[in-house]
């Protein structure tokens, strides 16, 4: 465990205004000799301001607050009802005292990702029995070192299913509640060790800086890898060898690896780092995966094809159910031997032992994500409409013609933004330069919005 001192010094690494902390920080107690260092780097400066911040340009990251006091189980209710936490700046823990007072039960894992997610209730449920589990134990290595000793079997997750039902979004207010850095990365997007494109172990750095250069509380993180499905080692997926090779990649990373905090072939960084190290102040170089969560997706059609293939020949008892479930519904029945026959690592499927499979939506569903989910994006539209003072609002009817076009587009509930955008688009672009101040939406101008703007604007002309 690190001292109080270290927390700090570390918390001063690669902050946002990065060049101030360094100078500020780093630098105040160098030697003579190492003035030149001084120099050096602030020539260096802004170019490696930019490169540490700029990083590895693909994963989606954020810098989860807080959300809890230590020890304070989330209350679903209290929140208000845009989503946003109740608690303010003042009376939030610091991340790192959240976890080392992690009691959180997952029935309140569960019921805070209600309030976002619709239905995926099998997903919900073991996500917050994993983080529960997960979070527990580092909360006793935390308070007690020699429990690092003891044997731990990492409840890294694997998330089937197709594109657009919430995957994502689970693990995102997962990290979010739990006030953890969170990175996701696509599993297309990396390369074998040696050539050109991304190293796996970029993602880890990419936490670090999540964590805003905290490297303790990123060692806590989640790092998420979407798109799993296609480094299967497959000769159909024509990356038969570097699949393989990615998916040896991330088994060390996902057990426990130590990862350099500057990239290997980040020459700037390098030279940054030696100025810096060498230096009085003792930073830390080196990143732990032991207990950072990694949870992979994928939609693995082929892989549900493969089951339904396989539950059809044998379509009698077990099989059967699946069957009744309709198309999408096999992957939950995928087994390990499927999982190494669809493409992947023994190995690699073997450090993955938590695994369930999200639900296509529906319309009725995606209706609902519309009216109830907190994070709706047709809040979204009602706060830009807000903006120029026109109130919106919308009738059942037209909520489940948005949702009807919505399911067509076969992209789960990303199907529900494409067609908001094209029915709001010319209102956008017209309505605030008039003297509209209420816009109701019925099922005919979802049909119809280039007829429902022309009568809008008649009506006000005359
Ligand atoms: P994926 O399953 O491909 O990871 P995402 O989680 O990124 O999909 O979903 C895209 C967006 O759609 C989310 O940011 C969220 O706004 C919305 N969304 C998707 N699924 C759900 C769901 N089950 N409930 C509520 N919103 C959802």
């Amino acid at each position: 465990m690190k001292s109080e001192k270290g927390d700090s010094e570390n918390s001063q690494e690669g902050k946002g205004d990065g060049s101030k902390s360094f100078e500020e920080n780093d630098l105040t107690d160098t030697t003579e000799g190492q003035a030149s260092g001084v120099n050096l780097l602030e020539k260096l400066r802004e170019h490696f301001t930019g490169l540490f911040l700029g990083g590895f340009s693909s994963p989606e990251i954020f810098v989860a607050a807080p959300t809890r006091r230590p020890g304070e189980p989330k209350k679903p209710d209290s929140a208000p009802a845009d989503g946003s936490e109740s608690e303010s700046e003042g009376q939030r823990a610091s991340p790192l005292e959240g976890i080392r007072n992690f009691s959180m039960r997952p029935k309140d894992i569960r019921d805070y990702l209600q309030r976002f997610v619709i239905r995926q209730e099998e997903a919900k449920k073991v996500l917050a029995v994993t983080i529960c589990d997960h979070y527990n134990h580092v909360r006793r290595c935390l308070a007690h070192p020699e429990e690092l000793d003891r044997d731990y079997g990492k409840p890294n997750v694997l998330l089937l299913g197709p594109t657009g039902v919430g995957k994502t979004y689970l693990i995102r207010n997962l990290a979010k509640l739990l006030g953890v850095p969170f990175v996701k990365a696509d599993a297309t997007k990396f390369t074998e060790t040696g050539y050109v494109g991304n190293d796996v172990e970029d993602m880890v750095r990419d936490l670090v800086r999540a964590a805003n250069g905290d490297v303790e509380l990123a060692q806590y993180g989640i790092i998420f890898i979407d798109e799993i499905d296609k480094i299967a080692a497959s000769e159909a997926m024509g990356r038969d060898v570097s699949g393989r090779g990615v998916q040896v990649n991330l088994l060390k990373l996902m057990e426990d690896a130590d990862v350099s905090c500057v990239a290997p072939n980040d020459i700037t960084a390098q030279m940054s780092a030696m100025v810096t190290f060498g230096g009085r102040r003792h930073r830390k170089e080196t990143i732990s995966t032991r207990h950072i969560l990694f949870i992979v997706s994928g939609a693995f059609d082929r892989l549900n094809e493969q089951v339904r293939r396989r539950s059809a020949a044998g379509a009698i008892g077990f099989g059967r159910r699946s069957l009744d479930d309709g198309e999408e519904g096999y992957l939950h029945l995928a087994t390990t031997a499927d999982f190494v026959q669809f493409g992947l690592e023994p190995e690699f499927i073997g450090r993955l032992p938590v695994r369930v499979a999200c639900e296509q939506l529906r319309k009725k569903d995606l209706a609902q994500i519309l009216t109830s989910s907190e994070g709706s994006i047709l809040r979204q539209y009602e706060k830009d409409f807000e903006g120029y003072d026109i109130g919106l609002t919308i009738s059942e009817e037209a909520i489940f013609a948005i949702a009807g076009l919505a399911e067509e587009e076969k992209t789960g509930a990303r199907g529900l933004m494409t067609v908001l955008e094209r029915l709001f688009r010319d209102f956008k672009f017209h309505l605030p330069s008039t003297d509209v101040r209420r816009l109701h939406i019925t099922e005919e101008a979802v049909r119809n919005p280039a007829a429902a703007l022309r009568d809008l604007l008649t009506d006000l002309s005359d």
